[in-house]
């Protein structure tokens, strides 16, 4: 899942200061499975801008909306009646989410209320870790169902780098487990130790976020 951090509710304040009438829209997806773009956390967000401009003497008209998916034209459609009096929108959903609505309604003022930060998946109740970093050309199959690009501090492809200590990376003051040394416990387990000695010399990185903006197409379903 995409996983999203709320921005600071002063850096939200100031992006919208110069607005009277806005939509906070929250969508259903992955935010809401973070904690930082559902119905709940737009309610919240909703009453604390219209109590911070009370409180500033310079009233707020908040509405409030959820997408089912704001990463999907069809479940954008609903925000038109309440964009139709608004001066601008706060998007709490990831990122994506702001640039759909861009487009949808480019009269309108679109602002980020939450940092995206990540791909990956909860380790512990209200915690979050990223697992994949989108390379474009999985490899882990090469190494125990592990992502030594995500969850290497130095993105090693022939690991581990000598660093580690106690299976702690060497990076991270001593709270990231080093993933090569998972990696090795793994291939063990397996029955694959032997993998590990063979040098791995090059990935594909040309699928790789760096190649430029990346599109995926299924011809099955184009219409
Ligand atoms: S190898 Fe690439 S696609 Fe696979 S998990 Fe790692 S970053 Fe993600
Ligand atoms: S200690 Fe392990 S995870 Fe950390 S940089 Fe070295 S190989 Fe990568």
């Amino acid at each position: 899942m995409v996983i999203g951090e709320s921005k600071p509710l002063a850096e939200i304040l100031d992006m919208i200061k110069d607005f009277k009438k806005i939509v906070v829209a929250g969508c259903k997806g992955c935010v809401t499975v973070c904690n930082v773009g559902g119905e709940k956390e737009v309610a919240i967000l909703a009453s604390e801008l219209r109590i911070a401009r009370k409180a500033a003497g310079n009233n707020l008209d908040v509405k409030e909306y959820t997408c089912e998916r704001q990463c999907d034209p069809e479940y954008i459609e609903p925000l038109d009646d309440l964009v139709a009096d608004a001066d601008a929108v706060v998007s709490i959903a990831c990122s994506v989410g702001p640039q759909y609505v861009t487009a949808r309604y480019p009269y309108l003022h679109v602002f980020p209320g939450i940092n995206t930060t990540s791909i990956g998946g909860a380790v512990e109740h209200g915690v979050w870790k990223e697992f994949c970093q989108a390379c474009g050309s999985c490899v882990i199959g090469e190494y125990g169902g592990l992502c030594p690009i995500a969850r290497c501090a130095k993105q090693l492809l022939n690991g581990p780098c000598g660093g580690s200590s106690g299976g702690i990376c060497e990076v991270g003051k001593g709270s990231i487990p080093c993933i090569w040394h998972l990696i090795y416990d793994r291939m063990k387990n397996l029955g694959q130790l032997h993998k590990m000695t063979e040098v791995k010399l090059y990935k594909n990185w040309s699928t790789s976020r760096d190649g430029g903006l990346r599109t995926s197409i299924r011809e099955e379903l184009k219409q």
